[in-house]
């Protein structure tokens, strides 16, 4: 366990320093990767409600402000607002996060799965909203095993973006609702998307992915996901990052139905 955490160190810190050799960086200014671990902390303390929502407010926007001031510096990833909202209006900029499913696969008939109101990331107390699209696969038996191909179904990325931060302990019986989660930041949109309910997470903390990429395979992880009354499905949810570097829930309906299926 502890070679294996060495190893995965090493990986991570590898990937770090290749990404800092291809951006201008001023000697103190944080790496990415040190931005990964902070929103880590951070998103663990809100879960665990060691940490008072309005302190939390002001790390989240801290931490979001950072992390784009630092992709700005790196001229590729420099979007204006038009070419920002062009983009998101073609399909072709999103990829449909399950491999061999299309937007039928999405809960309700017309996307009326997403509740936004009311939704605050930083209070953990805070319920009855589904800032969120639940994608749901066939697995009629509950055994995170696709009854089309018999095989773990693929969840890929919906867009480009660095992992911001990962869970992969969590264990049947836990109350935590996400489960086994994935936090990818898109600097191009300069949004978060949040990819919850996984059996196995493929990616690490300050790792880039491009949109198509496998990031997980799908599961039933999550307090509620668990429960044999919940059909195994994929909690899609995107966050735009304000002006003030806090987040406003955004929904991914319309750009699920044109987005780009892979098989
Ligand atoms: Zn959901």
């Amino acid at each position: 366990m502890r070679i294996l955490g060495i190893v995965v160190a090493i990986l991570v810190g590898g990937l770090n320093a290749a990404s800092s050799q291809t951006m201008d960086r001023e000697p103190d200014e944080p790496t990415i990767y040190s931005y990964c671990q902070q929103f880590q902390v951070l998103y663990t303390q809100i879960r665990e409600q060691s940490i008072q929502p309005d302190s939390a407010r002001r790390r989240f926007s801290q931490i979001m402000l950072g992390l784009k001031h630092r992709f700005d510096q790196d001229g590729r990833m420099r979007y204006d607002s038009l070419q920002r909202d062009s983009l998101r209006r073609t399909g072709q900029y999103f990829a449909f996060p399950i491999r061999g499913y299309n937007p039928r696969a999405i809960g309700g008939t017309h996307g009326e799965g997403y509740r936004g109101k009311g939704f605050d990331l930083f209070d953990y107390n805070v319920r009855g909203s589904h800032p969120a699209q639940d994608i749901f696969i066939a697995d009629r038996n509950q055994d995170c095993i696709d009854d089309q191909t018999g095989r773990p179904a693929d969840v890929l990325a919906m867009t480009s973006g660095v992992i911001l931060a990962i869970e992969t302990a969590w264990t049947p019986g836990s109350e935590y609702r996400g489960g086994n989660w994935i936090w990818l930041y898109d600097p191009v949109m300069n949004g978060l998307f949040y990819y919850a309910h996984n059996n196995v997470v493929d990616v690490l903390p300050g790792q880039w992915i491009g949109a198509g990429q496998k990031i997980s395979e799908m599961g039933r992880s999550g307090f509620n996901a668990y429960k044999p009354r919940s059909p195994t499905h994929l909690h899609l949810m995107y966050l735009q990052i304000l002006p003030s570097g806090l987040p406003e829930p955004e929904d991914t309906y319309k750009w699920l139905l044109s987005a780009k299926t892979s098989k």
